[in-house]
Formats: C-alpha cells, structure tokens, sequence
C-alpha cells in the first residue's frame, strides 16, 4: 500500500518560481504564501505541505557551497517532521547543487527531489507544473511505511534521475536532463513506474549532515590546442588539492612531453588529479588506447564514469572531511552515494 505524508517544500529560486506580474507583465517570483490561490490543485494532495522559501530567491548561477550547507542545514533541522523534501531550485547548476547535497546528507533515509523547470510556473505552456505536483507525489510516496525513493534525486520532464548521475544537457527543450551512465530511478506517465532494483535501499541508520565543503578543487577541460602556460598556471593554483581533468573519449589526452611532465610534477608534489571524460555516456579506461597510457603511468586517477559534476562536488566533500590525500583518493574512487561504478 502507498500513503502520503507531509513534504517540505524548499524554494531557492530559479525559473520555476517564476510568475507574470499582473500590473507590469514582468516575470517576477511567486508569493508562496498564495501557492493555494495561484494553484489549488495541491489542496488535492493526500498529504501536507510546507513551504520554505529562501529570503534571497536566488538564480542557480549564483549558488555556492555556503547556500548548499544552508540548505543541508535546513532538511537537517526538519528531517524529523518530514516525510520528504522537495527542492525548487534554478536548472543551471541543479545538477552540482544535488550531487552536493548527495553527499552532504550521509544516511539518507528520505526522499530529497530537486525539481524546477525550462518555463515560468506562471506561463501557460509551463513544464513547471507536471515538474513540481510529480515532485511532491514521488517525495510523499512510501511502500509499507518505508520511502520508495530515500535518495536525492532530480525529477524533470518525466524521469526521475539520481542527482549525482545527472548532467544538464539542453538548454532549451523540456528535456533538460540526463543521467548518462546509470539508468532511470523512475519513469513517469499515466503511472509513476519505479525501477526498484536502480534505487538505493534505506540503510535505516541515523542521518548526519556534513556541511563543510573544501573549495580548493578545479576543474581543467582539456581540447586541442591548449596551451602549456594555461595548464602551468592552472596546476599551480595556491592551495589546490584535486584537479577534475576533462578528457577525451574513454580518457584520452595529448602525449606532448612538456604536458605531461607538467601534470607529473604536480602529482608529485601531492595533486590529485581525477580523469573524467568530457562524453555525456561512457567511462574512462586509462590504458585503452595510446594516449591514455601517459596519464596512468604517472599516476592520474581514473574517475570512471563519473560526472564531472559529482567528481568536483565528491571531492569538496572528502578534503571538507579528511586532510590525507592519499585516503581522499582511494575514497573517491569507491562508490559512497551510488555516484560511481564500482
Ligand atoms: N537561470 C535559471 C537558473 O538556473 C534557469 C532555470 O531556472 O532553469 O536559476
């Protein structure tokens, strides 16, 4: 049997808040407090809502680890009330937010499903609406009083995601998302179909939040042409702990000496450096081909197939936890949220 309890409702900003002004006909963001009036449907819902709506409604480009510890810090403070959450955020960075959060909220025994939309909730052809009501049934849905889905998720045009397997890939159809190495959590049509053996199980322990996110983390994508001096000057960025370097294919890079001397010297000295291919679909294979050789020689790390999303928030998250390099490495090459194929 399935019932429906209460769902907190996060509204962080982003287009899906966004309505038309009745006076000026400007997009401006909408008044929670008259979420019953701009849509009663809810009131249709079998559960309770509420509503927390960030005092700065923010556009996702502007999103930073101190809002994502906010709002680890607000599912925390409530996660005892709650039988799920549903978080309204901007579509832009909803994929780095979420896998954040994924690995933010250790022992997550709740549904948490980011949701937002490509059009205003206050247009008529808006993707908001179906986006935002799936949201909050899928957040409230329980099989024998357990959560179906107790993971962070991304649900968006009919398909519900894992957040740290997600990419936002178009931005302009209602299709914005995509989660190219592991499959659906849950497709949805006249029924909410969901894929049971892709879900997490509940490990039923208790959940503990870990706010603090290392920022000294970068991100290099690679493409023809590059210049030494950029990549020089990148490596040497004061403080760096961990590069997400963006390759090509199954993890290809150019052999060019003078590279890969400058990419030895900084693993030497105590970089990480994670290999992650720059292709939505597939995975890293360090030693397929010639040109991955180099990298594995001098001591790359293959990411696998993880996103680059989830490999610069993965890695925030273990250097905002542990000060060993080398435990921080072997840490991130183990799946700990299900973001990473063992
Ligand atoms: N620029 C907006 C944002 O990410 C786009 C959206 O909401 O989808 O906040």
């Amino acid at each position: 049997m399935i019932d429906q309890n209460s769902i907190l409702i996060i509204y962080t900003g982003g287009t899906i808040g966004m309505i038309v002004d009745d006076e000026t006909s400007a997009l401006v963001p909408f008044n929670f407090d008259n979420i019953y009036k701009q849509m009663p449907v809810l009131k249709k819902f079998d559960c309770q809502l509420q509503f927390h709506c960030f005092e700065s409604l923010m556009d996702s480009s502007n999103m930073n680890p101190e809002v994502w510890a906010q709002l680890a810090g607000i599912i925390e403070s409530n996660y005892e009330q709650f039988d799920g959450f549903v978080v309204l955020h901007g579509s832009d960075t909803m994929a780095y937010t979420a896998s954040a959060l994924s690995f933010m909220l250790e022992n997550l025994n709740k549904p948490v499903i980011f949701t937002g939309s490509q059009l205003p909730l206050g247009v008529i052809r808006t993707d908001g609406r179906e986006n935002f009501l799936t949201a909050i049934e899928i957040a409230a849905a329980k099989e024998d009083d357990t959560p179906i889905v107790p993971e962070v998720c991304i649900y968006f045009e009919n398909q519900l995601l894992r957040a740290n397997r997600t990419v936002k890939y178009n931005a302009e159809f209602f299709h914005a998302f995509v989660s190219g190495n592991y499959p659906s959590l849950a497709e949805v049509g006249i029924k909410i179909i969901y894929n049971r053996n892709n879900i997490l199980k509940p490990n039923f322990k208790k959940l503990k939040v870990h706010k603090q996110m290392d920022t000294h983390v970068g991100i290099l994508k690679l493409y023809p042409g590059i210049s030494l001096t950029l990549v020089d000057s990148v490596l040497k960025t004061s403080g760096l702990k961990a590069l997400v370097l963006e390759t090509f294919g199954s993890g290809n890079a150019p052999m060019e000496s003078g590279f890969i001397n400058l990419l030895k010297d900084s693993i030497d000295n105590g970089l990480i450096i994670i290999n992650v291919t720059q292709c939505v679909t597939g995975t890293v294979l360090q030693g397929k081909y010639a040109t991955s050789m180099p990298l594995k020689e001098i001591g790359v790390t293959s990411g696998k197939d993880i996103s680059t999303e989830a490999a610069i928030t993965k890695l925030m998250y273990l250097f905002g936890k542990y000060h060993d390099s080398d435990q921080v490495k072997t840490l991130f090459q183990k799946p700990i949220r299900g973001e990473i194929t063992a």
